[in-house]
């Protein structure tokens, strides 16, 4: 068969065929999986395990969409009529401004999308196949048909697979049947005829693992899947829509209906006055092209893919675009403890067993130090003593390895690498003992029942369950404790609750370890089984908290961010590093850190009230963080909330800002909004700063440009209001918002961070942009360039000037205005001064460009003629210069009164004025 057909030959007959017979056919085998060799040359035929991208749009026809804009259809017919009437260079000049436009729309809609486009490139998915009969993590684009998958919760599914072997294995279906109930998938054979839905013996591409495991082998791959045919019928339909960019696009959209109106207006005005038609049609074009602000979506969307890859610099990705809007406004972020505030870094420090207290030395990963015994100082291990049998529990209830790699390293689990590193230290090797205490069966891990057990056969061939966990989910199923000699006493729950509690309090993270002899091997090892319990001891390790972390926490305090700890772990511990962390001071109450049980117990009515106050919430199942983040939502708080597990994803989808580790389940990072690619508590802080520097920048952006728009239209409404002839012409208006646009508003969005971005409170969600004071600040701008552009063109032509000349002067002084009044956006509070004024190269490069284009503009010839412009005297050059510096200057000082004004009454909130 050939090989390229592999995937749409086998697909149909997956589900009916004899599993041997389907293994023949992709010549794969049930437990060792592929070979190697196999595998890559298998990839290199099929190619990689990914949906083929489709496109709606050809380049050419996103081109062409650039002109589907209205006031572009304005421009055109302006430029055909202009063409009709014989005025070549204008109609030239227009049609020139309408390509160029588009050719910046599509340059800049392109490297939007293609930094949004490589965020999908780091969300990428990995894969556990088994080749050559050992498992290995591949990126899932690597799956081959015929690879043998291994599925535990929260993984996505990377491609279709037949069911080789399950163990209450559900799949979230969802994205395939919209159904959000998981499907119970087992291995077992099907009619030929049974549907797709119904194909209990198959997994498909993208769905995601709600729980159990199991092994299965791929029978089609990338398009070839059943996602893959319902990708190509839907096309990509990933919509890059914020609300922020709706409401923009509205909002321009509005502006564009009013201004259009407002252009009919002058035209039938000035025909029922009997002006020249020609003249009336060039006023209301140049009305039109002066006061739409057409560049405004265009500028949001790609101030806000900037945004994005300034924080994926800083190691968050967003995965949904609206989070960047919303990240800024955050007021409570709710962390994980282990690894995002600590370092993940674990030793074990103390053990506990047979009720004696032994310390451990050394530290990290480097198995060298000894145990000792409290009392006497001496090092300790006993075969068969409660101490042996703990550390042996740690060793083969276990699933990390240590590897020596350079330094020590851990694969898997720290927390489990460092039980591993523990037992070293008293000679009970990992490697030694799997061997000598095969494993039978699992339970693995799961952060609602807080522990793990594994079924193992002794040397002497006896059946032993060995369980892990923390103290409070294991003391409840223990009946006996062994001694220090080991024989088995009597103990009561509460005794082992004190030992962890004792050990937690110290600041470390307590795990208990049990065992249970069994008689038999039951047919399927479930919880049940976990009763009746010899308990052995307690190991309490140290996670450092971050340094960073504390860093961070203080950050989050002055910017008026809550931060809140939400662990699995015990509330002695998860104290001791919230103290370490700054997250509480001693003056806290007891009542600020806050078990699961004590939530569960306190009613939805009174839940958000007590969440503000409290700083720590340990032992929360992950079920718990949904009524976390409701009852902060409750209290009009912006919450992020930080998950990795399966169970993590409702609340991660509730939060405002979901907030999923990088090392989590694939089903977190679906729900999440951000992706954390170093866990790191840093991260999502460093995030919010960026965000609250991508509103800053589309504010000051949408600030500048504004007053430009609306002074040309009001320049030239009073043109044809009063009667004279128009101050500034269609193609001069051109002329300056394309070249402005580009050399001083595009360098906005390279402004640096604000300094106090980070010390004054979140943005207010509800709050628009265009706040009372930054709406009038526009209007005062737009009078000034009203008053300055059109005395200046009436005192050139007073003084004798040639109309040309002061067109070319009242041009000029729409663009001084707007020069320096870039200074004044560069801040929205403060003057320019406290952040220098050469603290942003591009706006001072963009002010050389701007300068030397409007020398071009004036003075050489080829210009004057496509333009009508004409050379200015020194002394008119000064005038329009003295009134730009003027115009900020009185911007200046509005800012200042305002602050003034502020200090004075702080308290006073404005309403909101705007719909932006
Ligand atoms: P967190 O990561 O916030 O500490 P987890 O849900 O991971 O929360 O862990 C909760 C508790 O479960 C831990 O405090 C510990 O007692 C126990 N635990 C953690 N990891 C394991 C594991 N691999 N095996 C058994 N028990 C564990
Ligand atoms: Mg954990």
């Amino acid at each position: 068969m050939s090989q390229r057909s592999l995937g749409r030959t086998v697909h149909p007959h997956a589900h009916h065929l004899p599993l041997h017979e389907l293994l023949l056919l992709l010549e794969s085998d049930r437990t060792h999986g592929l070979r190697e060799e196999a595998a890559r040359a298998r990839l290199a035929q099929l190619g990689p395990n990914e949906l083929p991208r489709v496109r709606r749009h050809g380049p050419l026809v996103r081109f062409l969409l650039q002109f589907h804009h209205p006031l572009i259809y304005v421009l055109l017919a302006a430029g055909l009529i202009t063409l009709l009437l014989g005025e070549l260079p204008d109609s030239s000049v227009i049609f020139g401004v309408v390509l160029v436009n588009a050719v910046v729309g599509f340059v800049q809609e392109w490297r939007a999308e293609r930094a949004l486009e490589a965020l999908q490139r780091y969300t990428r998915t990995e894969t556990t196949v088994v080749r050559d009969g050992k498992r290995r993590r591949i990126p899932s684009s690597q799956v081959v048909p015929g690879d043998l998958v291994l599925l535990e919760p929260g993984d996505k599914v990377p491609a279709d697979a037949r069911v080789v072997w399950s163990r209450e294995l559900q799949v979230d279906e969802s994205l395939l049947t919209g159904e959000s109930v998981p499907v119970a998938k087992q291995a077992t054979e099907l009619p030929p005829e049974t549907d797709v839905p119904d194909r209990v013996n198959m997994v498909f591409s993208g769905t995601l693992v709600s729980a159990g495991h199991a092994s299965c082998i791929v029978v089609a791959t990338g398009a070839a899947t059943e996602l893959g045919r319902i990708h190509q019928l839907m096309g990509e339909a990933v919509s890059l829509q914020t609300p922020l960019m709706r409401k923009i696009a509205r909002f321009s959209k509005q502006l564009t209906a009013v201004i259009l109106g407002l252009a009919a207006l002058t035209f039938a005005l000035g025909l029922w006055r009997q002006q020249p038609a020609v003249e009336v049609f060039l006023a209301a074009v140049a009305l039109a092209v002066g006061a739409i602000p057409e560049g405004l979506p265009a500028a949001v969307t790609v101030t806000l893919a900037i945004g994005v890859a300034r924080i994926a610099r800083r190691n968050a990705i967003i995965r949904k675009l609206p989070a960047v809007e919303t990240l800024g406004s955050t007021t409570v972020i709710c962390s994980d403890k282990t690894g995002t505030l600590t370092e993940n870094k674990m030793t074990v420090q103390a053990v506990v067993a047979g009720g004696k207290p032994f310390a451990v030395t050394g530290s990290g990963y480097e198995p060298r130090g000894e145990i000792l015994d409290e009392e006497s100082g001496c090092p300790v291990s006993r075969a068969g003593s409660a101490l042996t049998e703990c550390l042996l529990a740690g060793t083969l209830c276990n699933e990390a390895s240590l590897i020596r790699e350079g330094g020590w390293q851990v694969i898997g689990d720290p927390t489990e690498g460092a039980l591993l590193v523990c037992a070293m230290k008293a000679g009970i090797e990992a490697g030694a003992v799997r061997g000598q205490y095969p494993r039978l069966e699992v339970l693995p891990f799961d952060s609602s029942r807080q522990y793990m057990a594994t079924l193992h056969r002794t040397p002497s061939g006896e059946l032993v369950l060995y369980v892990k966990g923390a103290a409070e989910a294991l003391a409840p199923r223990c009946t006996a404790a062994l001694d220090e000699n080991g024989a088995e006493q009597r103990i009561e729950p509460t005794e082992i609750l004190q030992a962890a509690e004792t050990l937690a309090a110290k600041g470390l993270r307590v795990l208990a370890f049990a065992r249970r002899k069994l008689r038999a091997q039951p047919a399927i090892l479930s919880h049940d089984q976990v009763s009746d319990l010899v308990f052995l001891g307690l190991q309490g390790m140290l996670d450092p908290p971050r340094e960073e972390a504390i860093a961070s926490v203080r950050a989050c305090r002055q910017a008026g961010i809550l931060v809140k700890m939400v662990t699995g772990d015990h509330a002695a511990t998860a104290r001791g590093i919230a103290y370490k962390l700054g997250l509480m001071s001693a003056a806290d109450s007891e009542s600020a850190v806050l078990t699961g049980r004590e939530l569960a117990r306190i009613d939805d009515a009174r839940l958000p009230q007590v969440v503000e106050q409290t700083h720590v919430f340990a032992r929360v199942l992950p079920e718990q963080k949904l009524r976390l983040v409701r009852a902060f939502q409750e209290r009009g708080h912006v919450v992020a909330m930080t998950g990795d597990g399966v169970n993590d994803a409702p609340a991660l989808r509730q939060a405002d800002i979901g907030v999923a580790m990088g090392s989590g389940t694939e089903v977190a990072k679906e729900a999440a909004a951000m992706v954390l690619t170093d866990d790191n508590f840093r991260s999502i802080v460093a995030a919010v700063e960026e965000g609250r520097a991508v509103f800053d920048n589309l504010t000051k952006f949408i600030v500048w440009t504004l007053p430009t728009n609306m002074g040309e239209g009001l320049i030239l409404l009073a043109a044809i209001a009063l009667g004279t002839a128009l101050p500034v012409l269609p193609v001069q208006i051109l002329w300056i918002n394309m070249t402005t646009a580009i050399c001083l508003g595009l360098m906005l969005a390279f402004e640096p961070k604000e300094p106090d971005i980070m010390q004054r409170p979140p943005r207010d969600p509800a709050q628009p942009i265009l706040t009372r004071e930054l709406l009038l600040r526009i209007v005062l701008v737009a009078a000034l360039m009203l008053a300055g552009g059109f005395s200046v063109f009436l005192w050139e032509l007073s003084s004798g000037a040639p109309q040309a000349e002061a067109r070319t002067a009242a041009a000029n002084v729409i663009v001084m205005v707007e020069l320096f009044y870039l200074f004044n956006c560069r801040r929205l509070r403060g003057s320019v001064w406290s952040v220098g004024l050469f603290s942003n190269p591009w706006a001072n490069s963009g002010v050389v460009a701007i300068v030397l284009l409007q020398l071009l503009f004036a003075h050489w010839p080829p210009v004057n003629a496509l333009f009508h412009t004409a050379p200015l005297s020194v002394a008119a050059w000064l005038r329009t210069v003295v009134i730009g510096l003027g115009a900020a200057l009185v911007v200046a000082l509005e800012k200042k009164w305002r602050q003034r004004r502020a200090t004075l009454r702080p308290e006073r909130r404005l309403a909101p004025v705007s719909s932006l």
